[in-house]
C-alpha cells in the first residue's frame, strides 16, 4: 500500500487487521521508550465492517527495530490464545482477536463459554 506511510526510516514490526491490537501494541511500545506509530486505521472507516480488508500496520524507526521485536515477541508469548484459529463452518482463517468468523459470522470453536 505505497503512500500511505513514506517514512523509510520506519520499518513495520507488525501487521495486522485489529487498530485495537495495533493501538495496543504501539503503547506497548511507547512503554518501553520506543517511538512507535501505525498506520492504515483510516482504511478502517473507508472499508467498515470488513475487517480483512484492512492492513493495519506498526512502525518503529530502524534503529529500533531489534528492541521492538523482541517485545512484540514477549507481549505475543504471554497473551492468551494469540493464534489464529480457522472457522469449522467455512474454513476461514481469523485473527485471534476476533469472537466470530468474519466471513460466515460462526462462533469462535474453542472458545468455552462462560
Ligand atoms: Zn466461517
Amino acid at each position: 500500500m505505497p503512500g500511505l506511510f513514506d517514512k523509510k526510516d520506519f520499518v513495520c514490526v507488525h501487521r495486522g487487521t485489529d487498530p485495537l491490537e495495533a493501538s495496543l501494541l504501539r503503547g506497548l511500545l511507547e512503554s518501553e521508550g520506543i517511538p512507535a506509530r501505525t498506520s492504515g486505521e483510516e482504511l478502517v472507516g473507508a472499508y467498515s465492517g470488513v475487517p480483512r480488508l484492512c492492513d493495519i500496520r506498526v512502525l518503529v524507526p530502524a534503529r529500533y527495530e531489534t528492541p521492538a521485536r523482541g517485545v512484540l515477541k514477549a507481549y505475543e508469548a504471554r497473551a492468551p490464545g494469540a493464534a489464529e484459529w480457522t472457522c469449522a463452518g467455512c474454513g476461514e482463517s481469523n485473527e485471534s482477536t476476533f469472537e466470530v468468523c468474519w466471513s460466515c459470522g460462526a462462533a469462535r470453536p474453542d472458545r468455552p463459554e462462560a
